[in-house]
């Protein structure tokens, strides 16, 4: 058979020549292409074996090589696969059949409207990415059922050429001769050993074929005592696989030492740290995957950071793309580790991972099958579960806020807190239910910026007393948390802090309305002194050691407020309606009944106020007029 020149089709035309024209930057993906080819290639020769009854040989040990030569900068990638005979060729080759490449073109060109050129990397665009970093390719192939070999070669014009060779094995050899070096790239560094063993690691790793290459080294050469000879050189070739083909995540958790794991993790996700917690997913099912989550051992700086975090994603063992942010709900952005779904198109783009269903129901998966780990920590390895609470509890707390109540099912009963009965350690919501009192019909909590703050809040005291339990919320997230999760097991939350006429008995409520009615005198000339600072002065039955508290009346705390104003900016401050809560059976009160000048009784709610705001964890505003008062009382 002469040398044929055949037309590619039209839209085959079409990609290659959005190909060649690429300034798409990532043009190394074309090697993960080409491997993957070979390795299906692999597969389907070695299924083709398997359903022959035996009259097809199964080839015992399929590789995959990759050849450069610098000579003729070429970079050639061979396989043992099924090759290809003409007509496969004409079709497979010179014709686009898949759906997904039209869909490329198609994307590409509207991409190139908005000048958006990130989607290549995304697509797997297979054979034709190859004209990203090529001139000309070579395709020499032999397939199981021929007996002749044929070669196909293109430049990238209107046609290829297909002609016969004589060609001893079966499999395909890929020769792509490398476009000339511009401002953009340096193609030359396609040929060189470690650009390429760096590449088939990052993309390649878990091909279950080896991809192998050789080594070749300039090395002095020796005399007869071991010594170099001047000037005089020789190539030592030393062959070396470079992909490690099992993936760790495919493997038995039991099969796996942890030493493998740490090196897995640190190499993987770039720590110098071993991980706190690793967790092996292997679900089949509706969409069946494979993966490998990580909880670091620290805090990382991308932990907030949305963009920097998400999960490895792989399709079928081949790598598709990293940090892939579809894979976690926001809250667990801390995670680290790889998916592999033999459920996903290796063509899938970033675009349509947000929407693609099999993406969500994963996501969804890894969500549950975490929670549910960290819930079985927490009661079967409550050390371990407690380091990890202290680095990322807060995420936790946050799931709840962010998902509007929608996770509150979920995550209730893997947050704890500290509490006041409970000072060193923490306890879930549930065992705060077990514990309470009869007749207490709220679950409390007490917020200040700090544990030794919340301690000093005068509004505990009572609580202390009485050994009612109150949920310490030392984080900003906490109060925010607990209101979106109004309840547990039908028990109210409730913020010490804040007025509640409902905790009263009926003995306690008798009593201050008989003090609120007898000193109703001293009561009206405290709030008369306080009148643009409070609403109300009342007297409280929660104090017990403190003369006063300040209190907001129901609907924002007063750490919501602060935490609200502390927003950068947030020009809208907010003023809660707050009230003065005054001790009845401290010696304070006892003296301001004795007093008798306006001035003396606006001097001492002065200092109460400010000495309340202190105890609230608040600042106090007017400086000047608390020293002033201070000092007047001091000289007394
Ligand atoms: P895809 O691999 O996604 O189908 P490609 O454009 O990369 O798309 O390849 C088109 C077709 O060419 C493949 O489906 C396969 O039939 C054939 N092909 C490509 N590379 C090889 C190879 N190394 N050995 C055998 N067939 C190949």
């Amino acid at each position: 058979m002469a040398k044929e020149e055949i037309k590619f089709q039209a839209e085959s035309k079409e990609l290659l020549d959005l190909m060649i024209n690429s300034i798409y930057s990532n043009k190394e993906v074309f090697l993960r292409e080409l491997i993957s080819n070979a390795s299906d290639a692999i597969d389907k020769r070695r299924f083709e074996a398997l359903n022959s009854d035996g009259k097809i040989p199964l080839i015992e040990k399929p590789e995959i090589w990759i050849i450069p030569n610098k000579d003729e900068k070429s970079l050639t990638i061979k396989d043992d696969g099924i090759g290809m005979d003409k007509e496969e060729l004409i079709n497979n080759i010179g014709t686009i059949a898949r759906s997904g490449s039209k869909e490329f073109v198609q994307k590409l060109k509207e991409a190139k409207d908005n000048e958006n050129i990130d989607i290549i990397g995304q697509f797997g665009v297979g054979f034709y990415s190859a004209f990203m970093v090529a001139k000309k390719i070579v395709i020499e192939t032999k397939s199981t059922h021929s007996s002749q070999g044929y070669r196909f070669e293109s430049d990238g014009s209107e046609t290829y050429s297909i002609e016969e060779i004589s060609k001893e094995d079966i499999g395909t050899s890929i020769t792509l001769y490398l476009k000339d070096d511009d401002e953009e790239e340096k193609y030359d560094s396609f040929l060189d050993f470690y650009t390429i063993s760096y590449l088939v690691e990052k993309y390649s790793n878990y091909v279950r074929y080896p991809i192998k290459m050789n080594q070749i080294e300039r090395v002095n050469k020796k005399d007869k005592d071991g010594k170099d000879i001047e000037n005089e050189y020789e190539e030592k070739v030393e062959t070396k696989q470079l992909n490690s083909m099992i993936p760790l995540w495919k493997k038995n958790k039991k099969d796996v030492k942890d030493e493998e794991l740490n090196e897995f993790y640190k190499n993987n996700f770039h720590d110098y740290l071993d991980p706190l917690y690793s967790l092996f997913l292997n679900v089949e099912g509706m969409v069946s995957y494979q993966g490998l989550i990580f909880i670091p051992s620290h805090l990382r700086n991308e932990v907030y950071n949305r963009d920097e975090a998400g999960l490895n994603l792989y399709a079928k063992n081949v790598f598709i793309m990293d940090k892939c942010k579809d894979l976690l709900p926001h809250y667990l952005y801390f995670l680290e580790g790889v998916v592999d779904s033999s459920d996903l198109n290796l063509n899938i783009s970033r675009e349509m991972l947000q929407e693609n269903k099999n993406i969500i129901k994963i996501r969804n998966n890894i969500e549950n099958k975490l929670i549910s780990s960290l819930k079985d920590l927490k009661e079967n390895d409550n050390e371990k579960f407690k380091k990890i609470y202290d680095l990322f509890g807060v995420n936790l707390k946050y799931g709840i806020y962010e998902s509007y109540g929608s996770k509150n099912d979920l995550l209730k009963d893997v947050i704890v807190f500290k509490s006041l009965n409970h000072n060193d350690d923490y306890i879930d919501l549930k065992t705060y239910v077990d514990e309470m009192k009869e007749n207490q019909k709220n679950i409390y909590f007490a917020c200040a910026s700090s544990i030794d703050e919340i301690k000093l809040l005068p509004e505990i005291e009572r609580f202390k007393k009485d050994g009612i339990d109150v949920l310490f919320c030392d984080k900003t997230v906490d109060e925010f948390t607990l209101r979106t999760l109004k309840e547990y097991d039908k028990h109210e939350f409730k913020n010490v802090s804040e007025f509640n006429e409902e905790d009263l008995s009926e003995e306690e409520k008798n009593k201050l309305e008989e003090l609120n009615a007898n000193h109703k005198k001293e009561l009206d000339e405290l709030k008369e002194a306080l009148k643009e600072k409070v609403s109300e002065v009342k007297f409280s039955t929660k104090l017990v050691d403190s003369p006063v508290a300040l209190i907001s009346k129901e609907g924002l705390s007063l750490n919501m407020e602060k935490i609200l104003n502390n927003i950068e900016g947030n020009e809208n401050k907010i003023n809660t309606e707050k009230v003065l809560e005054i001790n009845p059976d401290h010696e304070i009160f006892k003296k301001i009944s004795s007093l008798n000048s306006e001035e003396e009784i606006k001097d001492y709610a002065t200092l109460l106020y400010n000495e309340a705001l202190i105890l609230g964890g608040l600042d106090i505003v007017d400086k000047e007029e608390f020293f002033k008062a201070l000092n007047k009382i001091l000289v007394k």
